[in-house]
């Protein structure tokens, strides 16, 4: 149980843990015999570091919580995109999607695993079109929260997760310390060791932020969810353009490209009527250009309760080809989750909802 007051072991950085090793009177090994325990053999107590002292064990159950994330439900199979909802020590409900990169089709395996990891509990953006806006915002994740979600996933399959990408629930960069604290030991060799460019952030366009991130050393990857390429279009469907316009926007990721020598990448709903016109896939082409990023189309997943669906196969088409044409590396995503409800915030939604209905 996470205990209020005390730090989770599993929000620390290594040195803040040989700090308290000293303080313990351990010697400095101990720190990394500690870390070894919590990420690579990924344990679940103190109790079951059994090389360490039991008094040195004893006084770290004083000092730190060890929160644990329980898995509640597990939704699709092996080599297909699977959806896990985890409930947190308050009992608040996230979740991560774990996504083969190539699910294989005649019984080999996939070798690339993804998982899309939850920042928040709920968001405070609001977009129009996403199931984690629906319900508001409830809190930011302690960086053991962000961090525990990949060792959950990975030791329940037991598969090896070789890129993480932060477009599960929640606004990333309005939660910025903790996440890039998480980042931190998702990156370090002490840690889960997963290189810095198989992490992507991904943001609605919080402009401060953005810049902010361009500053920090870290080369981690950046993804802007644009999802409409005039301003008319984004503050039709989201809130926050009417705070950092598409040209503010624009300005925070120049200089982004800029610091990191970096290529972006531009998610891109295709949402029927709303932002699958040519006119705004020669504007996305513009300003992609202008950026020298690349665009994912992504076909929109109709949540429930939402009166959005995704254009034709055929329209979809049509504005890659536009967009390509004009030389843009673009792809457009078969949404390999469309089954299990994969976009996010839609398996806690569905949930909350059946919870609900049965104690009514
Ligand atoms: N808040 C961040 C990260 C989480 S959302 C952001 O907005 O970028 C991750 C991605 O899922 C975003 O690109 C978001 O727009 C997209 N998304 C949300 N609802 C979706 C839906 N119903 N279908 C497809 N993609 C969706
Ligand atoms: Fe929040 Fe991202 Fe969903 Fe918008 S798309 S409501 S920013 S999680």
């Amino acid at each position: 149980m996470a205990t209020p007051g005390k730090i989770d072991i599993k929000s620390l950085q290594l040195s803040d843990i040989e700090t308290r090793v000293q303080e313990f009177h351990e010697p400095l090994y101990r720190a990394r015999q500690l870390a070894e325990w919590l990420y690579q053999k990924r344990a679940r107590s103190f109790d079951e570091m059994t090389d360490l002292p039991k008094q040195f064990r004893v006084r770290l159950a004083q000092e730190f919580s060890f929160g644990q994330i329980e898995i509640v439900r597990v939704l699709g199979s092996r080599d297909t995109t699977r959806k896990f909802l985890f409930r947190l020590s308050d009992a608040s409900l996230i979740e991560s999607v774990l996504i083969p990169a190539s699910p294989a089709l005649y019984g080999s395996r996939s070798d690339r695993r993804t998982i899309c990891a939850s920042t928040q509990v709920g968001c405070a953006y609001g977009c129009k079109f996403c199931a984690s806006g629906l319900e508001g915002f409830s809190r930011n994740l302690q960086p053991n929260e962000i961090v525990d979600q990949i060792i959950a996933v990975a030791r329940e399959t037991g598969e090896k997760i070789d890129n993480i990408v932060f477009m599960g629930m929640g606004e990333p960069l309005a939660n910025f310390e903790n996440v890039m604290r998480a980042i931190r030991i998702i990156n370090a060799p002490w840690g889960i060791g997963t290189g810095a460019r198989h992490i992507t952030l991904s943001t609605s366009g919080l402009a401060p932020q953005i810049r902010k991130l361009a500053d920090e050393p870290l080369q981690v990857r950046l993804a802007i969810s644009l999802h409409g390429s005039t301003d008319a279009v984004r503050n039709q469907i989201m809130p926050i353009n009417r705070r950092y316009n598409l040209e503010t926007l624009v300005a925070a990721c120049d200089y982004y490209v800029k610091q990191k020598k970096q290529r972006l990448t531009f998610e891109y709903i295709l949402i029927a009527t709303v932002n699958d016109t040519p006119d705004q896939a020669r504007e996305l082409g513009r300003i992609a250009r202008r950026l020298g990023a690349k665009v994912n189309l992504i076909p929109y997943n109709t949540v429930h309760g939402l009166p959005w669906s995704r254009p034709s196969p055929e329209q979809q088409r049509q504005f890659l080809s536009i967009l390509r044409a004009s030389g843009i590396p673009a792809t457009l995503r078969r949404e390999k989750g469309h089954d299990i409800d994969a976009a996010c915030g839609q398996l806690r939604l569905q949930t909350k909802r059946e919870l609900e209905t049965a104690t009514l």
